[in-house]
């Protein structure tokens, strides 16, 4: 038997089989420029502000470029190809149309907007969200269901009151990707909150697990994507969707640029006093 060159466990079916380059997000979705991907010892430097350094500051770091934008070895042959032409193509439509709408209508980060877009696939561009998220996890989250839901395009069997998707603009190339993260804020009884994300120029999307009932993440809830069939075609109305500028790698950290250098600020005082 030949040696597979790329062996691994495939995100979807849960196969060992040789995998395949994907793009995350896909290549026609404005993911085919260049990123400089950093290894872990390289990023915490930024998410700790190690030497001073704001999030946004990846200056002198030491990462790999990837030619022609952000990709992974996710997905076996099958699986990619399947939902990249079951779910990929509509997500691809839905980027370009949502890049069309922000250039022609000239919106401005930090505002919130309401729009329709024609001829839209929902429940394709649920699935390939979610798609996209599994890429960037393992096995489902262990989720059988979840992973017979992706494998059949017709299937609409998904439980939104485990799994709650958000969506929101982003207006920067920088392309924020985790994996399943807790976020904990002791000050706030509603957490901690079990979330993956993955953010790139022009739709950012968070899925939330066993979100807290009392908990209101950011943007807009996209659950009723899922409630359409795989062939359903609509006009759909956004209402209130927010455009924001990403300015760090920590999950779901949605704040400005001039917030996070206030709170650095604010917390460089208290550390001052406390000396
Ligand atoms: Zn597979």
């Amino acid at each position: 038997m030949k040696a597979l060159k790329h062996p691994g466990q495939c995100k979807v079916c849960g196969q060992l089989k040789e995998l395949t380059a994907e793009h995350i997000p896909p290549k026609n979705a404005f993911n085919s420029t260049n990123v400089t991907v950093l290894p872990f010892e390289e990023a915490i430097k930024v998410m700790a502000g190690a030497e001073g350094r704001l999030p946004w500051d990846t200056k002198g770091l030491k990462g790999t470029v990837q030619q022609g934008g952000h990709k992974k070895y996710c997905l076996c042959r099958e699986c990619n190809n399947n939902t990249g032409s079951w779910y990929m193509r509509a997500y691809t439509d839905f980027a370009k149309t949502v890049n069309a709408i922000i250039q022609q209508e000239g919106f401005t980060v930090g505002n919130s907007y309401s729009f329709i877009i024609k001829n839209l696939y929902p429940l394709r561009i649920y699935k390939a969200m979610m798609t996209l998220i599994c890429d960037i996890n393992n096995d489902c989250f262990g989720d059988e269901s979840l992973r017979h839901f992706i494998m059949n395009k017709e299937d609409k069997n998904i439980d939104t009151s485990k799994y709650s998707l958000y969506m929101y603009l982003v207006s920067t190339q920088m392309p924020r990707i985790n994996g399943l993260s807790a976020i904990v804020n002791f000050n706030d009884a509603k957490s901690p909150v079990l979330t993956s994300e993955m953010s790139s120029y022009p739709i950012g999307f968070a899925l939330y697990l066993d979100k807290p009932e009392n908990y209101t993440p950011f943007g807009i809830n996209v659950d009723i994507f899922s409630k359409f069939n795989y062939d359903d075609k609509c006009d759909f109305q956004f209402g209130g969707i927010p455009y924001l500028d990403i300015n760090s790698q920590f999950p779901i950290d949605y704040r400005s640029k001039d917030d996070i250098i206030k709170c650095v600020e604010s917390t460089e005082q208290a550390m001052q006093i406390e000396e």
